[in-house]
């Protein structure tokens, strides 16, 4: 059996771990904390995350957690200037069924992914601490220091989800190229508060400065980010100053959790695989806060790399870096730009933190075209090509029931498609090795499967594991997709 050590249960060492774990593999994940962190840190949940929880089954628990109905409210100072209602023009489609950022506080997406954990039999070990690990070709031997003492142990891989601040990157000798700037840094916490209504994030840009008072979902605690008045360290009565002087509103705020600062930082690590040792979430890329990526990029790291890992297979396992390298570099490139549009606001009042919530933010069109792993066996023009996210769609069953694609999708393996009855030998000659699933006119009765897909004639759609196209073949073509299966497993 596989064996795997995640070292980190921040959000990308714990949708890592439940990957693993629901593949059957060996999974631990340690964490040198003593505690659960309830600090809210990431609270932007993009849609695109939202997927991969689905097909993790937890969706339902993490929609239930947070909420897509708060406006963003602007202020000068006591005058409200306007409520933006940032999705307020959307409806989720057929294809797009999680449409808009959830607000939720990071604490709560970490419970609901360790209780899906738990179901698989796997717990968090907190207080242990990985404190060195060398690897051969075969296997890494790491060294867990806990209150246990001190334990080795062998494993296939390691994966380092430790944060920003990875011992393992360095230890690796990986590069971390980019800036820390020593001039923006905001304050941050969780307070409760006292003068706002619940039901928007109060923001006040102006004249450079920053507030933002944010409620946070199914608690009294509120998320508080503020650019400093002076060097005073972050502290109730700091961030009490600061409401004071630039809102003039009878604002209280009592009961810290948590206080902090963040700087910003732009800097990704030059690999994210030396041998045996990967390298995911904040430990392969930091940037700034603004368009809400940094834990959500994490998460589709770790969907990333979880069936990869599964593989065992050297070239499955290289692709990682391939794929997920250019996103972590897109990643900065976005968040910076969302930063930059954020301060510009924050000098003219034009805007909120919403001038950072860019369509891109929601992760919904990022894909993989370039990867070796993408293949159109068939020209696809200009519509949906290997690479691609799988988009969802609403399918009637033979008898009246509803699916939808990403019910068909779910689970670890591969799954393929067969739009039109021409598909129907090919399938049935691959059952044995991949899921199948044969959609056809009379079930995709609304037409949306056939339309999002642009399918003009009866093709196979082959879809990975982490709901990207794998490949795009014609419908009798059954030969071109067992050579991928064959090439890549
Ligand atoms: C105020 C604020 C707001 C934010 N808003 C958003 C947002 O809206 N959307 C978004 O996507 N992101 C947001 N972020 C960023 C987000 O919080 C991070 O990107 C996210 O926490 C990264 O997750 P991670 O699992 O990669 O690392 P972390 O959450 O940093 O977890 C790393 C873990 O590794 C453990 N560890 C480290 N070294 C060791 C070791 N040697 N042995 C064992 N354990 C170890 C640590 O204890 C820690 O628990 C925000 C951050 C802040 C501060």
């Amino acid at each position: 059996m596989i064996t795997v050590l995640v070292v980190g249960a921040g959000p990308t060492g714990l949708t890592l771990a439940c990957d693993l774990a629901r593949r059957g593999l060996s999974v631990r994940i340690i964490d040198r904390a003593p505690r659960f962190p309830d600090s809210s840190r990431g609270k932007g949940l993009q849609p695109r995350s939202v997927e991969v929880f689905d097909d993790l089954g937890v969706a339902e628990q993490i929609l239930q957690a947070g909420t897509q109905n708060v406006v963003f409210r602007h202020y000068e100072r006591d005058r409200v200037l306007r409520d933006v209602a940032l999705y307020g023009h959307l409806n989720p489609t057929p294809e797009v069924p999680y449409l808009s950022t959830l607000l939720i506080p990071q604490w709560a997406i970490e419970r609901v992914l360790r209780a899906r954990l738990a179901e698989f039999g796997v717990r968090v070990e907190l207080g242990s601490e990985l404190t060195e690990f060398s690897q051969s070709d075969s296997a890494v031997t790491a060294t867990i220091v806990s209150d246990r003492g001190t334990e080795r142990v062998e494993v296939d891989y390691l994966v380092g989800c430790d944060g920003g601040k990875s011992g393992i990157r360095k230890s690796l000798g990986v590069r971390f190229e980019g800036d820390t700037s020593s001039t923006q840094v905001m304050l941050c916490g969780d307070v409760e508060v006292d003068g706002l209504s619940t039901d928007a994030w109060h923001q006040w840009l102006g004249d450079g400065h920053i507030v933002l008072i944010c409620p946070l979902p199914g608690t009294k605690a509120w998320q508080f980010q503020a650019s400093p008045i002076d060097d005073s360290p972050p502290s109730l009565a700091t961030f009490q100053r600061i409401v004071d002087e630039r809102t003039g509103l009878p604002i209280r705020l009592s009961n810290p959790t948590w206080l902090s600062t963040y700087r910003i930082n732009v800097r990704v690590a030059d690999r994210l695989r030396v041998g045996r040792v990967f390298l995911a979430g904040d430990s392969a890329h930091v940037h700034p806060i603004a368009g809400g990526l940094g834990m959500n990029t994490g998460i589709q790291d770790a969907y990333n790399l979880g069936w990869k890992l599964a593989s065992a297979s050297d070239s499955l396992l290289e692709t990682y870096q391939e794929e997920r390298l250019p996103i972590a570099e897109w990643t900065l490139r976005t968040s910076s730009q969302s930063s930059a549009a954020v301060q510009a606001s924050s000098r003219d009042r034009s805007a909120g933190v919403d001038a950072g919530m860019t369509d891109d933010v929601r992760q919904l069109g990022l894909h993989y075209r370039w990867s070796s792993l993408s293949r159109d066996v068939i020209d696809r023009g200009d519509r949906l090509q290997a690479g691609d996210r799988a988009p969802d769609a609403q399918l009637t069953t033979a008898d009246g029931g509803r699916i939808r694609l990403f019910d068909v999708f779910r689970g670890p393996g591969f799954t393929l498609l067969g739009f039109g009855a021409g598909c129907a030998e090919a399938l049935a000659r691959l059952t044995d090795r991949i899921q199948t699933h044969l959609v056809t006119p009379e079930e995709d009765e609304d037409g949306h499967a056939f339309a999002t897909y642009g399918i003009d004639a009866d093709t196979l759609v082959l879809v990975r594991p982490d709901g990207h196209v794998a490949m795009t073949a014609a419908g009798e073509d059954s030969d071109a997709v067992l050579d991928y299966v064959k090439a890549i497993m």
